[in-house]
């Protein structure tokens, strides 16, 4: 095992930490803090205010929040907005820099990339989704070039969209999987887990419940609240299949009990940590055949892939669900998801950006 790093891991400003807003990205930091400090690692994480992330010292920095890159157009301009957390937790960086080994950027955001080469300690970049816009591209096509093996991301087909996947490590992701129970036998309801926000298509899983006649049970952040205005007119059930932004025992908890989650991005999901927690539960994904559940899910195993954008292919895949083996999505979680395995495969990323 390598010798302990000083590891300083900088959030998302989209949002703080346990909010919602950072979507996948708050499970994966909390995921790679715990499993990097157990591997020995002093870890400290700089992000929001406001922000707690379990038993992992934050170090909370203030400023406006930063919009999300999913909302704005591909030409979109750079934002910053005035006194801007992103900003200032860049200058926090900046001026602890000297105490740390390495400095790893979580943000999906146009200015860390930029600062890459102003820094003396090595800046590395886990970018958490895929390619939105054109600034953002750059920027990443910029440090590609500049520094080598600085860039990591959760899936191929997620690397794939910026036109240098060969600059990235693939570095997948991982479930704490003592936190997520598993249910042999499940109710007829199935789950949909996730920011509500149009890349996310809940509407297609809300339309395939309905012709299938089975419950659907809904849970996450209500990012977009005219969406949700939109899809209730549309669904009237959709209100009271709504449950809210669960945190992660009460999450498990309903998510066990599904017979199968359903996923269905519009956009190229860079990984959807929800899959795996539904694995991690016993619960098959059925997932349109877009991005990370791509890579995630083993067809006819532990889930049902669907042509994207095919609702009554979804609705097939729920009629065909009994099929697939909730054990097997369980021994999946554990044998391709381990924190223990997360942490080694970033340490050593980490060892081959300090070393150089
Ligand atoms: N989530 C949650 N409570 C909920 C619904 C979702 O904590 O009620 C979390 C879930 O655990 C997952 C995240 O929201 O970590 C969604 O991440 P994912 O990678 O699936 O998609 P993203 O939002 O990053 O696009």
């Amino acid at each position: 095992m390598p010798s302990s790093r000083r590891l300083l891991l900088i959030s998302t400003p989209v949002g703080p930490l346990g909010s919602g807003l950072g979507g996948g990205v708050e499970l994966t930091l909390l995921n790679l803090s715990q499993g990097l400090r157990a591997r020995g690692h002093q870890i400290t994480v700089a992000a929001p205010s406001g922000s707690s992330l379990a038993d992992v010292t934050v170090v909370e920095v203030s400023g406006q929040l930063q919009p999300t890159a999913h909302t704005q157009g591909r030409n979109t301009p750079v934002i910053l907005p005035s006194d801007s957390v992103l900003g200032n937790l860049w200058r926090y960086a900046q001026q602890h820099q000297d105490q740390f080994d390495l400095i790893v950027n979580l943000a999906y955001d146009w200015l860390p990339f930029y600062l890459t080469e102003f820094f003396g300690t090595p800046v590395a970049h886990f970018v958490t989704m895929g390619s939105l816009s054109e600034a953002m591209d750059e920027a990443i096509r910029q440090v590609a070039r500049q520094f080598p093996k600085r860039l990591g991301a959760y899936t191929r087909t997620q690397a794939e969209t910026f036109g240098v996947a060969n600059a990235f490590e693939i570095l997948s992701s991982a479930i704490d999987l003592e936190q997520y129970n598993f249910c042999a036998s499940p109710g007829d309801a199935l789950a949909w887990l996730g920011r509500i926000s149009p890349e996310k298509g809940l509407e297609d899983a809300l339309e395939a419940a309905a012709i299938a006649q089975v419950p659907l049970k809904i849970l996450g952040k209500l990012e977009d609240a005219s969406y949700w205005q939109q899809l209730c007119d549309r669904f009237p059930q959709a209100n009271h299949c709504y449950l809210g932004f669960l945190p992660t025992p009460e999450l498990q908890a309903v998510l066990r009990q599904c017979r199968a989650l359903v996923m269905t991005p519009r956009w190229v999901e860079a990984f959807g940590n929800v899959a795996i927690e539904a694995l991690a539960c016993g619960v098959p994904v059925i997932a349109y055949a877009r991005g990370g559940p791509a890579e995630i899910v083993q067809q006819g195993k532990t889930g049902w892939l669907v042509e994207p954008d095919d609702v009554q292919g979804l609705v097939g895949a729920i009629a065909r669900i009994d099929q697939c083996d909730r054990h097997a999505c369980r021994r999946q979680a554990e044998t391709d998801y381990s924190l223990e395995a997360l942490a080694i495969r970033f340490e050593q990323w980490f060892e081959t950006i300090i070393q150089n």
